[in-house]
C-alpha cells in the first residue's frame, strides 16, 4: 500500500503504540486516585501535557486540555467563546474552515461573516478587518486547510483581532501541528485546537490550548479533572498516545524530505499530464510542506481515486457524497475552481513515512490513467 492521505489521519508511529500498550495492560490505575499505583499515571499525563505544550509553544502545559478529538476542541472553544461574551452572537471566520467549526456556527444560528478566498485559497486580511464589530465574539481561522493545504497568516490575523476588537481569536490547528511550527507564546491567539491522528498518534483524543487568563465554561459537567474544565476520568492510554506523538512531530526535520517528495510529485505530475491544474497558491511558502490538491479537467475524482486504490495507492476527493449523487468541494467551490476542473480534484496528503520509490511507482502510472479514463470518456 502507499498511503497518500495523511491529511485524513496518520499512521500510529511505532514509538507511539509503544508508549499506549502499558495503560491497556497493567498500569490502568485511575490518575485522580492518591495511592502510588495512580500517581503513576498521573505522571504519564503531566508529561504528556508537557509535550504537547511544547510542540504548540504555549507558555506553560496548564494551557493544555486534553479532548476527545478536534472536532470537540473546536465545538468546546466556539460554544465557549459565545457563552464568555454574554450579548455578543456575531462571530467571523472564513468560507473554507471544516464542518467543526463551520456547521457549529450553523447549528447555533450565530450571526456569521464568512471572509471570502481568492482563486488561489488565500484570505483577504482587509475583509477579515472590516468584518470586526463590536458585538463579535470570537473570530475563528483555520491555520492550514485540509483540501489545499493553504496556510492562513494566524498570528498577524490575531494581532488585527486584538488590535481592532475585543472578540476571542480561536484557530484550528488540526491539519497543521507536526506538519509546520506553531509558537502560540508569541501569538495573541487564545484557543488553538489540534488532533492526535493527525499527527502520528491515535484517533479520539485531542487537546485544546486556553491562553492563561482565558475562561472558558466546561463543556462536560461532572468530577474536577483537567483543572475543572473538561470532566470525566482521562482516557490515559489516549494521553499516553498524544504526548508521545507531540514529542516524535516536534522534530519537523523530516518534513523537509516529505516537501522534496511532495515537490517531485506536484512538479511531474502537472508537467506530465496536459489538463491539469493545481489548486492552492503555488507560493509553496503558503502552503502545507505535504499536500497537493490536482485537478485534471472534465474527469471526476472518484474513478482516478478508484484506479489508484486498485494499484494499492490511497489518495483523497475533495467531492462529497449526498444521497448517492456527489457535490463539488465546498473548499474549491470557495475558490472558484472553473467549472470543467471541479470535478476532478485529488488530494494527495504525503507523510513521514514516504519514499522516492512510492512517489515513482504513483507517477508512473497515473498519466496512463488519466489518458485511459480520458479515452473511455470520448
Ligand atoms: N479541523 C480540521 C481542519 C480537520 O482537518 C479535521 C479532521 O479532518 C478536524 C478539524 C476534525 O478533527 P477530528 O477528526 O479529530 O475530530
Amino acid at each position: 500500500m502507499i498511503y497518500l492521505d495523511n491529511n485524513a489521519t496518520t499512521r500510529i508511529a511505532p514509538e507511539v503504540t509503544s508508549a499506549m500498550l502499558p495503560f491497556l495492560n497493567d498500569a490502568y490505575g485511575n490518575p485522580s486516585s492518591a495511592h502510588e499505583f495512580g500517581r503513576g499515571v498521573r505522571k504519564t499525563i503531566d508529561e504528556a501535557r508537557e509535550n504537547v505544550a511544547k510542540l504548540v509553544g504555549a507558555a506553560s502545559p496548564d494551557e493544555i486540555v486534553f479532548t476527545s478529538c478536534g472536532t470537540e476542541s473546536d465545538n468546546w472553544a466556539l460554544v465557549g467563546a459565545f457563552e464568555s461574551k454574554p450579548g455578543k452572537n456575531h462571530a467571523v471566520t472564513t468560507t473554507v474552515e471544516h464542518e467543526a467549526v463551520s456547521r457549529l456556527f450553523d447549528a447555533r444560528g450565530a450571526d456569521v461573516t464568512r471572509v471570502a478566498v481568492d482563486h488561489d485559497g488565500l484570505l483577504d486580511i482587509d475583509e477579515l478587518r472590516r468584518s470586526l464589530r463590536p458585538e463579535t465574539a470570537v473570530v475563528s481561522v483555520m491555520m492550514a486547510n485540509n483540501e489545499t493545504g493553504v496556510i492562513f497568516p494566524v498570528a498577524e490575523i490575531a494581532k488585527i483581532v486584538k488590535e481592532n476588537s475585543d472578540a476571542l481569536v480561536h484557530v484550528d490547528g488540526v491539519n497543521a501541528v507536526g506538519k509546520i511550527a506553531v509558537d502560540l507564546k508569541n501569538t495573541a491567539i487564545d484557543l488553538f485546537s489540534l488532533s492526535a491522528h493527525k499527527f502520528h498518534g491515535p484517533k479520539g483524543v485531542g487537546a485544546l490550548y486556553i491562553r492563561d487568563g482565558v475562561r472558558l465554561p466546561s463543556m462536560l459537567i461532572g468530577g474536577g479533572q483537567e483543572s475543572s474544565r473538561r470532566a470525566g476520568t482521562e482516557a490515559v492510554h489516549q494521553i499516553a498516545g498524544i504526548g508521545r506523538a507531540a514529542a516524535l512531530v516536534g522534530d519537523l526535520a523530516p518534513m523537509e524530505n516529505v516537501r522534496r517528495l511532495r515537490e517531485r510529485l506536484e512538479t511531474e505530475i502537472l508537467q506530465k499530464i496536459p489538463y491539469s491544474r493545481l489548486n492552492g497558491t503555488s507560493d509553496t511558502s503558503r502552503r502545507l510542506p505535504n499536500t497537493s490538491n490536482i485537478s485534471f479537467e472534465n474527469l471526476n475524482g472518484e474513478s482516478i481515486l478508484a484506479r489508484l486504490s486498485d494499484l494499492g495507492v490511497c489518495v483523497s476527493t475533495g467531492s462529497a457524497c449526498h444521497a448517492g449523487s456527489r457535490s463539488a468541494s465546498s473548499v474549491l467551490t470557495a475558490m472558484n475552481v472553473p467549472f470543467s476542473f471541479i470535478m476532478g480534484s485529488i488530494r494527495f496528503s504525503l507523510g513521514r513515512y514516504n519514499t522516492d520509490a512510492e512517489i515513482d511507482f504513483v507517477l508512473e502510472h497515473l498519466p496512463r490513467i488519466v489518458a485511459d479514463l480520458r479515452s473511455l470518456a470520448g
